[in-house]
């Protein structure tokens, strides 16, 4: 059976609305599926509606932005009350956040002889979030990059123009509003960190210490070997075990709904807590 618990869709940086999207994966055979929209709710209900009558089974979602020993992880919530306060309030202090860093991004671009790339990447977003990929969508239309992958080597990270450094949600308070709410925190692409051993098993460490349950072992941007290595972790360290496409846009060949490989025999599915 398909089930995907990390999409994004325009209430982020995803290129579908959260009801086409959820058409589109009951069309690819999804039967379950998690709406993870980067620091932010506002798709839940849209995608909600729309499951009921695609016949698909929808579990609320966010991935919260971290800043965990000076770099930036992701955190999926699964199956949370998505009115609880206190994550409001997080949600509300990610945004302004993300507010303030793009008038820096765009900034630090003007510098760069990029101009106009704030009003550039809202032309691109659709909801009040602006994340990176927006930039990214500006840089590729106005001819900078190639494609999106490129960007992400060229700007906005580390070192080259556009890059400004992440001061998110501390990991105590990310884990402790999703369980507060009543749901289930997942370290999200957890290969994606690209952390030696060391530094992964602490992660994990600081993630359980704050009450997180769960690793993504099966993600989109997994290789088989990373498979293998995140489900020994998981069972090293008694985790539940989730699985999702990071499913941004249609347009990117290498992430496609529908088409995750299962969870290795071993793992403890998360699902097993909510389906
Ligand atoms: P932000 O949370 O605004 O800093 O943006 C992070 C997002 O940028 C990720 O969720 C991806 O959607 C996108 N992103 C980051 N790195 C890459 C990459 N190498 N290739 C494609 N998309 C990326
Ligand atoms: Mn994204
Ligand atoms: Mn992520
Ligand atoms: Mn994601």
């Amino acid at each position: 059976m398909q089930i995907d618990l990390h999409t994004h869709s325009t209430a982020s940086d995803g290129r579908l609305a959260p009801g086409v999207l959820i058409k589109r994966a009951a069309a690819a055979g999804v039967k379950a599926l998690a709406l993870t929209d980067h620091d932010g709710v506002d798709g839940l209900e849209e995608a909600r509606n729309t499951a009921q009558s695609a016949g698909i089974e929808f579990i609320n979602g966010i991935e919260l932005s971290v800043t965990w020993n000076n770099r930036t992880v992701h955190i999926v919530g699964l199956n949370f009350n998505p009115d609880y306060e206190p994550l409001q309030a997080g949600i509300a202090d990610l945004q302004d956040f993300r507010e303030r860093r793009a008038r820096e991004i765009a900034q630090k671009l003007d510098k760069a002889g990029i101009h106009g790339a704030y009003e550039g990447a809202q032309s691109f977003s659709e909801g009040k979030m602006l994340g990176r990929m927006h930039f990214a969508n500006f840089l590729v239309a106005e001819g900078h990059s190639k494609n999106i992958r490129h960007v992400f080597k060229h700007y906005l990270v580390a070192n080259k123009p556009g890059h400004v450094s992440g001061d998110w949600a501390s990991m105590e308070d990310a884990v402790g509003w999703i369980t507060g709410a009543g749901g289930i925190a997942v370290i999200a692409h957890p290969a994606r960190y690209k952390l030696t051993r060391t530094r992964l098993r602490q992660l994990i460490k600081d993630f359980m210490a704050a009450g997180g349950q769960a690793i993504e072992v099966v993600s989109g941007s997994h290789d088989v070997n990373e498979v293998k290595t995140m489900a020994a972790h998981a069972a090293d360290f008694d985790l539940y075990a989730s699985a999702g496409s990071d499913f941004h846009d249609p347009d990117f060949p290498w992430i496609k709904l529908g088409n995750l490989p299962p969870l290795p025999r071993q793992c403890k599915p998360v699902w097993d807590l909510f389906l």
